[in-house]
């Protein structure tokens, strides 16, 4: 068998121009438009560039964006102070901070710190915790994604086994969580998980969210199953010879051997280009649903 590849730029490009619509159809009916806010803390390279994209889609889908930089040694209550300016800023429907942070910042003070009502990253506890009540909640951006792309490949979910390799609670503890709202059989595994490929040869839908280059492998997975591929590891690549630094080049990979699997799924996305894409497309739904739930607007459907 050959995998489908499953398209994520093209799923998420086409999420995308839907929210674009709905947003430009909310102004026309209200003269309002959403507004993200996103706070970057130093310096750190692969930070600027997710905040400038960020910033990007944000404009490209009518939303307003807001971008603010903090120094480096900035200490932790001036951060939260610029978290509780932001709660209070009408002007403001969703709030993003990047992480990760500098280590003078607790990451879960600055989480809990956000009001849940403008946490569009989902990871507030309160939106955690009303996800597993199977409440509406702001969900977590990669895991959304990761489930939207199961549903566009798959249809129904239903009666499905899904495997879930990763227990954060980034990735793949909401995951397992959408799943089962999707009324998968879930199992979640992870790093003390027994037999780990014999879990994995079980899955109708697999998901992995480890961070360990290639880790499963081809033979790991059922015949025909549908494989989403959350992780994002820098490999070696001798076969593309050095860089202008005269330092030898990497390429990116996933979790999951692409090749390899891809003679025994039926549907498999690629890294990058799979998840990967439907991360900030999953940021602005979020928005959008924030700024439709604090103005009492109905949200078109996307
Ligand atoms: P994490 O390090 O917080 O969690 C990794 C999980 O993998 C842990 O729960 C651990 O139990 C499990 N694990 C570790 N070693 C294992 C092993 N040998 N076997 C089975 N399970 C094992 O990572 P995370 O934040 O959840 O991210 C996971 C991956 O997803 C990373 O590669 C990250 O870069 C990627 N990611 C991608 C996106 C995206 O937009 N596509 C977003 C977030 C994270």
């Amino acid at each position: 068998m050959t995998a489908q590849k499953i398209d994520g730029k093209a799923i998420a490009a086409a999420l995308r121009g839907r929210i674009g619509d709905a947003v430009s159809a909310l102004d026309k009916a209200h003269g309002k438009k959403p507004g993200l806010a996103v706070v970057l803390v130093g310096e750190d390279a692969a930070s600027q560039v997710y905040v400038k994209n960020k910033g990007i889609a944000t404009k490209e889908a009518g939303m307003t964006s807001l971008e603010f930089r903090l120094p480096a040694d900035t200490p932790e209550a001036v951060l939260l102070e610029q978290v509780d300016a932001l709660n209070n800023d009408s002007a403001v429907n969703g709030i993003l901070v990047q992480f990760p942070v500098p280590e003078q910042m607790s990451q879960q003070k600055i989480i809990d710190r956000i009001n849940p009502a403008k946490d569009v990253d989902g990871l507030n506890p309160l939106n955690a915790g009303r996800l597993v009540s199977g409440l509406s909640a702001l969900t977590p951006c990669t895991p959304t994604g990761s489930v939207i792309l199961a549903k566009e490949t798959l249809g129904d979910l239903s009666g499905k086994h899904a495997v879930v390799i990763g227990r954060s609670n980034l990735v793949g503890k909401p995951v397992a969580q959408l799943l089962l709202n999707e009324n998968c059989t879930v199992t979640l595994a992870h790093s003390r998980t027994a037999d780990l490929p014999a879990m994995c040869r079980q899955a109708d839908i697999l998901v992995a969210a480890v961070g360990i280059a290639e880790l499963v492998k081809g033979d790991w997975i059922k015949p025909g199953a549908c494989v989403i591929d959350v992780g994002i590891n820098r490999i070696d690549a001798p076969e593309r010879g050095l860089d202008d630094e005269g330092k030898g080049k990497t390429r990116l990979v996933g979790d999951v051997d692409f090749a390899a699997a891809s003679e025994v799924a039926a549907h498999i996305t690629p890294v990058p280009g799979g998840v990967g894409p439907m991360t900030i497309a999953c940021l602005l739904k979020n928005t959008l649903t924030a700024f439709c739930r604090q103005n009492g607007f109905e949200q078109p459907p996307l």
